[in-house]
């Protein structure tokens, strides 16, 4: 149990009020897996929470919360929502735009998505406290959600998301009531504004388990509605997924840029197969057409420029550049990026072991292995696939 999250319950005890850790951390203690962070659920106002504590700010506009500061670490309490009919504005079709405060801690269980994720821990009583049976859900490794499916998913589409993302991380299977409405959120999803779905997507593939998630999302049609352009029998993105599972499990860094490079890639190349008379460079096409979708912040999108811009480079090796790229600062991204369409381009394979061996040589044999390079001219193919 974290010390700080029960340091801020204590601090809520003290002054009155209620205080559970509820959520994701609850669930994922009684599976057996380490939570990622603790939320707490109480009966005091934002504001009162606010004055509690030193280091706390409310934040989030569509359902706010405070973040409490303890060291490094940020705690996020919530107060009670109440019943879905009490001051919720939803639009017309049924999306939840700004949600109500000040509920009891039976109404609040109701107001969360999956029973699985309605359990609050209370831990003056040390005890499980479950108003919507999922502690049986949890025992039966089910992602069911509280009340009716598609009142749910109409209030808010990214619990499609969330159910995936769950049943990724835990294993668990998603009841069919909630597979069946799929096709139903895949088209409310794009009324999502694509600054959410960032987030929820560096969620969705961040979390370790991306192979899963990204199974799941092809499975329920999902894959084209978070990446229009993407192909979703795509064997590279299979074998980046996998990579980026990897990546995780062992402490290396990961970003959701190169998963994007990678799920885009064909996209791209099918532009700039096709781009001779366009004026746009076919990446910033690409790109574009995403943003609709996933807002992807810049830093990301120079990112996939710089990755994508590396292949050819990479691809040609020729005597002036080879040194000079092994020295660019994003040379390993765009190895890894090189050696995993090698997985699927055999064609690529020889290049792809030549920059390998390259790296791992002494200083001597590299010159010697560059000096052997055909002195080829700087830009084999257009400017158009140069990085931007
Ligand atoms: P994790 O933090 O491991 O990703 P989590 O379940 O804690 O998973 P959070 O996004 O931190 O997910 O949300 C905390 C809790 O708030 C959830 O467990 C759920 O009870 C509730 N919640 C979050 N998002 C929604 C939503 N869109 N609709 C209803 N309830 C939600
Ligand atoms: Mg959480």
């Amino acid at each position: 149990m974290d010390a700080n999250a029960l340091a801020i319950i204590n601090t809520l005890n003290s002054a009155g009020f209620q205080g559970y850790l509820v959520g994701g951390c609850v669930r994922d203690l009684l599976c057996g897996k380490r939570p990622k962070d603790f939320d707490i659920a109480t009966d005091a106002t934002l504001p009162e929470v606010k004055k509690l504590f030193r280091r706390a700010r409310i934040v989030g506009r569509r359902f706010p919360i405070v973040h409490v500061r303890h060291g490094r670490e940020i705690i996020e309490v919530s107060t009670f929502r109440q019943s879905i009919s009490n001051n919720v504005v939803h639009d017309d079709q049924g999306m939840i735009l700004r949600d109500s405060t000040e509920g009891t801690l039976e109404e609040d269980a109701f107001r969360r998505d999956f029973t699985i994720n309605a359990l609050y821990y209370d831990p003056i009583q040390a005890e499980i406290i479950d108003f919507v049976g999922g502690l049986a859900d949890i025992k039966r490794q089910r992602i069911r959600f509280i009340g009716k499916p598609a009142v749910r998913i109409a209030e808010d589409p990214v619990r499609m998301l969330r159910a995936i993302r769950f049943a990724a991380k835990l294993g668990f299977d998603i009841d069919a009531a909630i597979t069946d409405l799929s096709a139903d959120a895949a088209d409310r999803l794009a009324a999502i504004p694509p600054a959410r779905l960032f987030d929820e997507f560096t969620k969705l593939f961040l979390s370790g388990h991306s192979l899963a998630v990204w199974e799941l999302l092809v499975s329920f049609g999902l894959a084209t509605t978070l990446f229009p352009a993407c192909n979703p029998n795509s064997s590279l993105a299979t074998l980046a997924m996998r990579n980026t599972d990897h990546r995780i499990a062992e402490g290396a860094s990961v970003t959701p840029g190169f998963l994007l490079a990678i799920v885009l890639w064909e996209d791209f190349q099918a532009r700039l197969a096709n781009s001779l008379s366009a004026s746009d460079h076919p990446a910033v096409l690409t790109l574009r057409d995403q943003q609709q979708r996933i807002a992807v912040p810049r830093r990301f999108s120079t990112f996939i420029h710089e990755v994508w811009g590396l292949q050819v480079r990479l691809e040609t090796r020729s005597r002036r550049s080879a040194s000079r790229l092994l020295q660019h600062k994003r040379f390993r991204a765009g190895y890894d990026f090189l050696c995993l369409r090698a997985e699927s381009e055999p064609e690529l394979q020889e290049t792809a072991s030549w920059w390998t061996t390259l790296q791992s040589v002494d200083a001597e044999t590299r010159g010697a292995m560059i000096a052997a390079l055909p002195q080829t001219k700087r830009r084999r193919r257009r400017k158009k696939s140069e990085p931007t």
